[in-house]
């Protein structure tokens, strides 16, 4: 008893997400036919990535202990070496 109608709660759950789902969706799908015009010069340009370290993505590894740290970081978070 109890579980059937917990399995009933999850079905209703399911079924109202998929409704807000699709209720999205038609709605980006209208705001883009109505933007059509304006949005198709946006969406060719893609956004370009910042290119400041084009070697190092994201990732830089210790010269000390060699284990990989953040890029953004002066020193390695494990022995302090500096990066430079
Ligand atoms: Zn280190």
């Amino acid at each position: 008893m109890g579980e059937l109608l917990t399995i009933t709660n999850i079905l209703i759950i399911m079924t109202l997400i998929v409704n807000v789902i699709t209720l999205i969706v038609v709605v980006m799908h209208i705001k883009n036919s109505e933007e059509k015009k304006e949005s198709v010069i946006e969406t060719v340009v893609p956004p370009l990535t910042p290119s400041t370290t084009s070697n190092e993505i994201g990732v830089v590894f210790c010269r000390s202990c060699n284990k990989p740290y953040d890029s953004t970081l002066t020193i390695c978070p494990d022995c302090k070496e500096s990066r430079s």
